[in-house]
């Protein structure tokens, strides 16, 4: 349980600088050229065959129920409706059917995960509640029928309906390791490879390593760039790190650059000082770890690929892989290798 709540900690800290995955983004809708084929991961000794799990409606989530701080109260609600505000506050609703289930999964797995951890290092955090809608500490909520004619105005009754449809045909299913479950963490974009648990938060966890993950390119952040002036960076290290020193020459100012296999950057040498990246990330507001620096004028410039903490299930990625076919139970096994597709039957 320690190394648990440990992790988690890194998680919160981690989703301080997740990004919310806003429903905003920009959606292309052709299909890829490659079909991803990922080897057979999720352990069918600890579940029963997915479609038969699918298929019949065990009403799980709607006999659960969660407890939610959303700001200013504590709600109770079915787990149901909890992931249904989830989804559609999570993952583009126009996204392919089987990416939504997919993160219908992570997100019901993600749930019981930190629900779990609720008595811990969150009690105060959620006002004695198992999980907020702050995206930075949980995951971000929506109230989908307060809000569905705002968000998707004449097409609201179909994106809801897609959405439920993920939810309900996922009933009860989550992904375990040890029979537990799992820290089913997921981010908008990874780059090309996911990032492991351990690459960005020094833990390890077996579920979480680097796999390939095409399909990032359509998110509409998957280049960005975050301008800094020199002035701001220098006061912003100075103050975390006193024993920084910056020279007259900003090019050296930041070297020995430490990239995990999947590109992103582990830490970084500023001023004399080993910094991490997701420190910079998290002080800087950058897309992802996965950054080059250069000086331009009186200006330090990150040129950063994908969006967000790069472990996980990538969003995009598992768009990718169901335009090419694939279903939401080889998108999970692939981006959580190791994890078994379970359904939940007792508890919450
Ligand atoms: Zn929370």
């Amino acid at each position: 349980m320690k190394k648990l709540l440990r992790f988690s900690a890194l998680l919160t800290l981690a989703a301080l600088v997740m990004p919310a995955l806003a429903a905003a983004f920009p959606v292309k809708t052709e299909a890829p050229e490659a079909v991803l084929s990922p080897a057979p991961l999720y352990d069918k000794t600890a579940a029963e065959s997915p479609s038969a799990i699918v298929t019949e409606q065990k009403g799980f989530d709607e006999s659960a129920s969660v407890t939610l701080w959303n700001g200013s109260a504590v709600e109770t609600l079915s787990l149901r409706d909890y992931l249904e505000g989830v989804l559609a506050a999570e993952m583009p609703a126009d996204f392919p059917e089987e990416a939504l289930k997919a993160q219908a999964v992570a997100a019901r797995t993600y749930a019981l995960y930190k629900a779990a951890l609720s008595n811990g290092e969150a009690a105060d955090v959620h006002h004695g509640a198992q999980l907020c809608t702050d995206p930075a500490h949980c995951e971000a909520f929506l109230d989908l029928a307060a809000q569905a004619s705002s968000l998707w105005g004449g097409g609201a009754e179909m994106y809801q309906e897609r959405i439920c449809r993920a939810v309900k045909e996922t009933d009860g299913l989550i992904l375990t390791y040890g029979g537990e479950p799992i820290a089913a963490v997921f981010c908008a974009a990874s780059a090309e490879q996911t990032e492991s648990a351990s690459d960005v938060w020094g833990e390890e966890m077996p579920y979480l390593i680097s796999v390939p993950s095409p399909g990032g390119q359509d998110c509409g952040n998957y280049f960005g760039e975050t301008h800094v002036s020199l002035d701001d960076f220098r006061a912003a290290m100075a103050a975390r790190h006193p024993d920084a020193a910056f020279s007259d020459r900003p090019e050296e100012w930041i070297s020995q650059a430490d990239r995990s296999p999947a590109g992103g950057i582990r830490s970084l040498t500023v001023g004399g000082t080993k910094v991490k990246g997701t420190e910079l990330r998290q002080c800087f507001g950058l897309n992802s770890t996965n950054f080059t620096i250069r000086v331009e004028g009186d200006e330090l410039i990150f040129s950063t690929i994908g969006y967000g903490h790069g472990v996980g299930l990538s969003q995009y990625g598992a768009r990718y892989m169901a335009l090419s076919g694939e279903t939401f139970e080889a998108i999970l096994s692939h981006y959580y290798p190791g994890a078994a597709l379970t359904e939940k039957t007792e508890g919450v």
